[in-house]
Formats: C-alpha cells, structure tokens, sequence
C-alpha cells in the first residue's frame, strides 16, 4: 500500500459514491471522493428528494377536493410556486451539507473538483492539477438526461431544469412515458397545469405490469392530462409568448414549457476511462460483474453509470458492497432480483417481482388474483379514482412472483410486501395472513378469486 497515496478515490459525490466513501473510511481505508457538483448527486439534488417534495405538493390539490365530502370548507386555498421552490431548495441545501458533513465526520477527503483518470490507479484532480493515486478507483457518476437530437431542442427542459423554474407552467408539454414523465405530468397537472404528456409506444411505462399501464393512464387521462400515444415531437420553436411543439402525427401543441424525459445516459465521457482501458457495455455504461468490478480490476463501478438498475437504493447497496469487500475483509454482492420500485405519479405505484408478462415469458404457469376498489377515502368526496391491486402468483409452487398496486400509499405497501416476495412468501402465506380493517392493505391478504390461471 505504501506505493499509494490513497486506498479508493470515490469519482461522484452521489448516494452511491458517498455511502462507499464513509464505509470505506469506516473500516479504516484511507479515502477520497470527489464531486464537480454538489454533494448528493441526483437523487439528493435534482432526483428523488426535490421530486417527492414537488410530489407532496401536488397532492393538495385532491385533499382540499375530498376535504370537502367530510365537511370542511377550504376557502381561499392558492397555491404559490416560487414559495415551493425557495423551502424545496432549502431542504436540499440542509441535505447537501449533512451529506458532506457524514463523509467527513468518517474521515473521508472531499475534493470539490471534476476529476480524471490517468491510467488504473492515477486520478487527476483538474482544478488543482494534483495526481493521486489509489489502490482502487470507484466510478460513481451517475447520468445525465439523454437528448432527442430534434431542431429547436434547445428550447426545451428536462427535470434538471423543471426543479428551477420560476413559475409555474401554466401549459407544458412533455415526451416520455417512463418514470419522469409521467412522474412530472401527474404532478404539473394537480398544481394547475394543462400537461400533454406525448410519449412514442402504444402504452406509457414499459416494463411495468400491464394492468397497472393501463390503469395509471386512465387515472391520469380523468384528472385531464392529454396523453398521447404512438407520437413523438419533432421540433420546437419559440414564439413571443410561447414555444411550440410540433408532434410526428402534425399537431402542434403551444405551452409555456416543452419538457423531454426520454430516459438517461450514463456518464462515462472525458473521465479517463478510454485511457485506462474500461470497457463500456452495447448501451454505453461501465461494464461490470457482479462485485461491481469492471474490465481493469483495479476499477469498480457503481450506480446508474453502469445502468444496472438505474435505482438509488441499489446504487447505495452496490457501493456498500464494494466498500466491505475490499476493505472489511467481508465479500458481498447485491441480489438485483425482487428490488421494488414506485412511480410517484397520481395515483402512485408500488411494485416488485414479474410483471405477469415477464413471468409468462419465463414460461411459469400462473394465477392471476386482482381487485379493483374506489378507497374508503374518496367515497365520501366522490372523488373519481380507484385502487388496482394484483398479484402473480406461481402455479406450481403457489409463490407469490410479483405485488402490483396502485392507489395511495402503494409505494409503502410494497414496502412491506417486498419482504414477504423476497422470502419467497406463498400465496397461501398471503392467505394466512389476518385483515388489518379497515384499510386499502388489507385486499392483499383477501384476495380469494383468481381472474386468470
Ligand atoms: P425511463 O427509461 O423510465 O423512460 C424513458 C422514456 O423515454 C420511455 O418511455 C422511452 O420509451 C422514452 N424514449 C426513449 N428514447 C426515446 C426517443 N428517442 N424518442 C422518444 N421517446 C423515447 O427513463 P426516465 O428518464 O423516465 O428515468 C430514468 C431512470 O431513473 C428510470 O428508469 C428509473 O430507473 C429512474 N427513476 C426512478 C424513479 C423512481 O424510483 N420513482 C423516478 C425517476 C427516475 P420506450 O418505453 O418506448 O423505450
């Protein structure tokens, strides 16, 4: 060790890269990390901390409209952005600094630079020309929004830029239907905003369980959002008072803002990896085995740079991970099976294991069990909204592969089923289970009839 200056140089002050760091440090390696940003990386400043705050926000909006149903008159209820974005921007600075707080308080080194590797140990810190090398370099850069490449791109934002705006869009235009999309067009629309949310497939998020596509269509097509399928923008403009969106299918679409959420793109550019010879896989991310370790073993990645699951929790447990195997004398890789994930779109999901599609592709033979309930909560308001919940189920062994709800609360439930699906829980288990009455949970463990088998 004695050849090194360091025993890791962490590249990206994200959760992923901060939770390896402060391990690391913990066990007594001598540790840097370092970030050309802030401290906290995506999820922290621009990603799931800011989102779920807007989230919240946006939510109002129907309990002012149930509150009604249960006797409560709000009166003069208005909403203000820039008040949002200020107390959002201060949670996040109050983050930033409890992050870099931990990381030095376990005696990690913060260099507040953009860095680049030199050669399978060497790392060049650019604002200062300082080289130090490490016995092992961590690659935890994160992604950037990918671009469309379309004429008058420029004019567009992505969710970087959607957490800054100074007012709130009174017409926007979005393209995607994956997470951020329909995760921004849920949440714009509730705040008062008139959002088309234009996405190319003939159904917004694949990958999920198609019950629940459909279903959170037409929740979000009931609260208003024009969902467009099957279509794509092909140019912005500028006017005077306005951009416009011009679609594959010939409408043109005026808003205030135009947004683009077409997925992310790995952040491997101008950090050196060509010059130490990483290898990158078919869809540009680091390419690495199961211990995170890539091409050059000297080199570990993590996180959405080697587009994994492009999830904050995993990326945590991935650097976790490195940190206790190269230094806690206690190898351990991630399981990537049974992660569950939510879109905190309105109403939210919640879901974990096989969609019934993937484990029909698997060649498992299933039962299917699902209901469909207006909750407790809205039926006094009325409100128009239902919860979908589904369950897919192995014939043979009667294990439960797969949760998938939507409703409120749906991200907290599958929590907790996430347990009871990564133990290999059984239907039956379900079965066993008495009813926590009354609550929108309790269908999970009453759900008797199979719709399909
Ligand atoms: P996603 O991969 O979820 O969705 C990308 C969307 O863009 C898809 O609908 C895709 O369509 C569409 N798309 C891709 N390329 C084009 C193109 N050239 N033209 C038109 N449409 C295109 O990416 P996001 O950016 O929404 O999110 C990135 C990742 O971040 C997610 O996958 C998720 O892992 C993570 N994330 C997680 C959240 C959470 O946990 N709640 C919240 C936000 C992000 P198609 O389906 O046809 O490919």
């Amino acid at each position: 060790m004695a050849d090194f200056d360091l025993d890791l140089f962490v590249i990206g002050g994200g959760s992923g890269g901060v939770r390896a760091a402060r391990i690391a440090a913990n066990l007594g390696a001598r540790v840097a990390i370092a970030e050309e940003y802030r401290m906290g990386g995506t999820c922290v400043i621009r990603g799931c901390v800011p989102k779920k705050l807007l989230v919240y926000a946006s939510r109002f909006a129907h309990e002012f409209e149930d509150a009604a149903g249960f006797g409560w008159t709000v009166e003069g209820a208005k909403f203000d952005w820039p008040t949002l974005i200020a107390n959002k921007d201060k949670e996040i600075a109050r983050l930033e600094a409890a992050y870099r707080k931990n990381v030095s308080g376990a005696g990690a080194e913060i260099i507040d630079s953009r860095v680049v590797i030199e050669d399978a140990h060497t790392v060049r810190v650019l604002k200062t020309g300082v080289r130090l090398r490490a016995k092992y370099i961590l690659v935890a850069t994160g992604g950037h929004p990918s671009s469309l490449n379309i004429p008058g791109e420029e004019l567009s934002i992505t969710s970087n830029e959607a957490f800054h705006l100074e007012e709130l869009p009174r017409r926007i235009v979005i393209q995607g239907g994956g997470y951020i999309a329909v995760e921004f067009a849920c949440l714009f629309s509730a705040l008062g905003s008139k959002v088309t949310l234009v996405h190319r497939g003939d159904e917004i998020l694949r990958g999920f369980d198609d019950d629940i596509r459909a279903h959170v269509r037409g929740e979000m097509v009931a609260r208003g959002i024009d969902v467009r399928l099957n279509d794509t923008i092909k140019k912005i403009e500028a006017h005077k008072t306005h951009r416009c969106a011009f679609l594959s299918d010939g409408a043109a679409i005026e808003a205030d803002q135009v947004m683009l959420a077409v997925g992310r793109t790995p952040n491997t550019k101008n950090i050196g990896l060509e010059a130490a010879g990483v290898k990158l896989n078919a869809s540009g991310a680091i390419a690495v085995d199961e211990t995170s370790r890539s091409s050059v073993p000297s080199i570990y990645a993590i996180g959405d740079v080697t587009a994994r699951l492009p999830l904050t929790p995993v990326a945590i447990r991935e650097g976790h991970a490195v940190a206790d195997s190269l230094f806690g004398n206690n190898p351990w890789h991630l399981d990537h099976t049974n992660v569950p994930s939510a879109v905190f779109s309105e109403p939210e999901i919640g879901t974990v294991g096989f969609s019934e599609a993937a484990a029909k592709a698997a060649g498992k033979p299933l039962d299917i069990y699902r209901t469909r309930f207006k909750p407790m909560k809205a039926t006094l308001s009325g409100r128009d909204t239902a919860i979908l919940m589904k369950l897919v189920v192995e014939q043979k062994t009667e294990k439960v592969l797969g949760v998938h709800i939507v409703g409120e609360g749906a991200a907290e439930m599958v929590q907790m089923a996430a347990i009871a699906v990564k133990m290999g829980a059984t239907k039956r288990d379900f079965d066993n289970t008495v009813a926590l009455h009354p609550t929108a949970a309790e269908e999970l463990v009453t759900l008797r009839n199979k719709v399909k088998s």
